[in-house]
């Protein structure tokens, strides 16, 4: 039991009553650093490091309030004050320290490895600036810096530093901790993250522009904000050196602290890579290693046994290739050792496809990760088959043995404790507390498939969650949603694979058809949300479209009543947990293939909304596991899509000329739209999807819209769509992060 007016009183010398939100957030804070650190470490002979660029963690005081079983007995004790856990909460700047999926995974694995009590920290750069703040203004979104770090924050300074060095200096890092309590364990892990002190923030010129040149005090400054900016390129090199080299480091003292002689290195401690962006730590480790008196081969060998590497894209564009004169201009030290690997390989290997160095002198990252790590995972079950069978072909034939699945997961104290206390309560009364350690005990749900009166509960839960959405978009974003309309809900990066502008161009089908006359039978809103890339122009104009979308229907009487169109802004892990619990419709309409895993898809499904989606990455395991009836899938499949690719058999104008598809990507460029946008942005985006359309929009849009108006259609009939719900719920279990994390355990890291 705690006295949070002892602790406040120690505090403030005052009651509860009388202190501000902000006074009781810190206060909140202190108590939950306090107690984390009074726990110990998990620990053992062997450790893993689980290395990524980005940490999406999100606020942290709930959750980590949560995995503390502080959770209930606080909001009793403040809401006995006349004090609201929600509104104090809402004072917590969110760590934005990740662009999407992948460091949202690597955050909600962090939770899974402290609940399992397995010894294993994350280790990352502190960035000043998590992924920029979106301002939607004008119909088009704009990008502001998003500082996170407050005066007291979670970090907590460690007294370890290492000197990393560089081309022409050597830089001094600092390291900060943020505790990682596991979900009621006696013990918590850390996510360490590595930061310069000279770092300057009266850097940043207009908007998130800053000068990338000045490593000193730009190093840690911010999270690079997307995938495809070509520029900053060396800054980002410098960032990727800088955090491996400080993890190299940093693994190494613990491993000799614990009388590893650097020879047995590999029974210390694991590398999980995490996308390639670490990939560094491969060489990085072999020059540390035979800078401390190991010969070269041994080294190799060292590394090889405890390195392993995690996929997560197909995109080729995604893959990074560095050109060899940058990491010259960067880390020379490197480039003796990566060119040795390359020889290696290249003595070995026949085929060129998997040559670390190519002709045009790029290292390919993720060739260096394969060759001389011993584990490479995709992140879902259809992913992890097009990279053995076709992505990463030519090195499955080579190491058969190293590939493996690991199917996505989510951490359930957040994406369903946390977001969606209603549910999890009213599951608690239904099931026990047993699914909240054992995720595949949800399945004891289906026992109430029939049952009358849980289908009332439900639908009082999912009522009660637009009602908060509903207050939620109206404090941030002074927008009014109708809260007995159809919420169907997509939220995720803005990219062209994942297909908003398919989404966008349903919306013109059901304005067009309200238009002439068919009244749905229910009004419809349609959500998005999500960030573009600042470099990324098509991502911006399909923003731009949805925008002016929203703006014409809201604009007319006519439509208004029945439909409304919803540019969430500054789409991140907060509105993700009011967006989530109050969705009927969980959008994955990726082009098959395209996207390795989603985890969004499983936030959804967890919380009783139904999937429209594409065969694409883990939609395919929660068709699997609901069954055809409870799912909505349409659009071509992954091999059909491989086979165009492969083929260029896919013709955007041919889809572009038929009569049901005509109309609705011209409206992009009517006269309506015109009158609210930018022509230039409209143009470009419509003659994109007629002449390029590289993902294929118009190849799934009519199927799209045939499933799109059946699910709208089996909303009505309330009983079928609960039953449906509640085996999407019970089905759940198996996207837990703690399943996912056991396998890692179980055929990777064997701690
Ligand atoms: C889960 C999550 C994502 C990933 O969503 P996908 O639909 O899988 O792309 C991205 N951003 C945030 C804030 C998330 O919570």
């Amino acid at each position: 039991m705690i006295n949070l007016q002892e602790f406040v009183t120690k505090k403030y010398q005052k009651s509860i009553a009388e202190c501000s939100n902000e006074e009781l957030y810190y206060a909140l804070l202190n108590l939950s650093k306090e107690t984390s650190a009074a726990k110990p470490t998990n620990s053992g002979k062997k450790k893993v490091y689980y290395i990524s660029a980005e940490f999406l963690i999100g606020k942290l005081l709930s959750n980590n309030l949560i995995n503390l079983g502080l959770y209930d007995e606080v909001k009793t004790q403040l809401a006995a004050a006349g004090k609201d856990l929600i509104a104090i909460e809402s004072i917590e700047m969110e760590p934005s320290l990740g662009n999407g999926g992948l460091g949202r995974l690597a955050a909600c694995f962090l939770d899974s490895i402290a609940t399992l009590g397995l010894n294993g920290d994350g280790v990352g750069l502190n960035y000043h600036f998590g992924l920029f703040k979106q301002v939607l203004k004008d119909n088009q979104q704009s990008t502001v810096p998003n500082e996170w770090i407050t005066e007291e924050s979670w970090l907590t300074k460690s007294p370890l530093s290492y000197t990393v060095p560089f081309a022409n200096f050597s830089l001094t890092s600092t390291l900060y901790d943020i505790d990682v309590p596991g979900y009621k364990t006696a013990t918590k892990n850390r996510l360490r993250l590595f930061d310069l002190d000279s770092v300057d923030s009266s850097l940043i010129g207009d908007g998130i522009s800053f000068d990338k040149t000045d490593i000193l005090k730009n190093l840690t400054l911010f999270l690079y904000p997307d995938d495809s900016d070509r520029q900053g390129e060396l800054l980002r090199i410098f960032q990727q050196y800088f955090m491996v080299s400080n993890a190299a480091q940093l693994l190494m003292d613990e491993a000799i602290e614990k009388g590893s002689n650097l020879h047995d290195l590999a029974d210390y401690a694991v590398v999980q890579i995490n996308d390639t962006h670490p990939s560094m730590v491969i060489p990085e480790l072999i020059r540390l290693l035979t800078e401390r008196g190991i010969e070269f081969d041994e080294a190799v060998t060292i590394v090889k046994s405890m390195t392993a590497y995690t996929n997560h894209t197909i995109l080729a564009e995604a893959l990074e290739k560095w050109p060899l004169e940058f990491l010259q201009e960067v880390v020379p030290h490197l480039v003796p050792i990566i060119e040795e690997l390359d020889r290696r390989v290249k003595a070995e290997v026949a085929d060129a496809a998997t040559y670390i160095i190519d002709e045009s002198g790029r290292v390919h990252m993720a060739h260096m990760d394969i060759h001389y790590g011993y584990s490479v995972n995709g992140v879902a079950a259809l992913h992890t088959d097009i990279l053995k069978s076709s992505e990463l072909k030519p090195f499955y034939d080579l190491y058969p043995e190293k590939f493996n699945n690991k199917t996505n997961g989510i951490t359930f104290r957040r994406w369903l404790m946390h977001c969606n206390p209603s549910l999890s309560h009213y599951l608690d009364e239904l099931l026990g507390h047993g699914y909240h350690h054992d995720a595949a005990e949800l399945e004891k749900l289906l026992d109430f498939k029939r049952n009358l009166s849980v289908k009332v509960e439900l639908e009082t839960i999912k009522a009660h969650n637009k009602r908060k959405l509903q207050r939620f978009l109206k404090e941030h974003q002074g927008v009014s949603i109708n809260s007995d309309s159809i919420f169907d809900i997509q939220i995720k990066r803005l990219h062209e694979y994942k297909r908003q502008q398919m989404n966008a161009l349903y919306v013109i089908h059901k304005y067009l058809d309200i238009k002439a006359g068919n009244i749905p039978a229910r009004p419809l809103t349609v959500f998005f949300g999500g960030k573009a890339a600042p470099a990324y122009t098509i991502a911006q104009d399909i923003i731009h479209l949805i925008l002016c979308l929203s703006e014409l229907i809201a604009g007319d009487p006519e439509v208004s009543p029945h439909l409304q169109v919803v540019m969430v802004e500054n789409y991140n892990v907060t509105a993700a947990s009011f967006l989530i619990p109050a969705a009927d419709i969980s959008e994955q309409i990726s082009l098959a293939s395209k996207e390795a895993s989603g985890t969004g898809n499983m936030k959804f499904m967890l919380n009783g909304a139904l999937t429209l989606g594409t065969e694409d990455g883990a939609n395919v395991e929660i068709h699997e596991l609901v069954g055809d009836d409870n799912i909505y899938v349409f659009g071509e499949d992954s091999q059909t899509v491989i086979d165009l690719y492969a083929t260029n058999g896919y013709e955007a104008r041919s889809y572009y000329e038929k009569e049901t598809i005509q109309p609705l990507v011209d409206f992009i460029v009517s006269d309506q739209v015109l009158a609210l946008g930018n022509k230039e942005r409209l143009e470009r985006l419509h003659n994109e999807l007629i002449v390029k359309d590289w993902f294929m929009t118009l190849l799934d849009l009519e199927d799209y819209i045939r499933v799109k108006e059946q699910m709208l259609a089996d909303y009505e009939d309330r009983n079928a769509w609960l039953d449906k719900v509640i085996v999407n719920i019970a089905k759940a279990g198996f996207f837990s992060s703690d399943r996912t994390i056991a396998q890692y355990n179980e055929d990777i890291w064997k701690l």
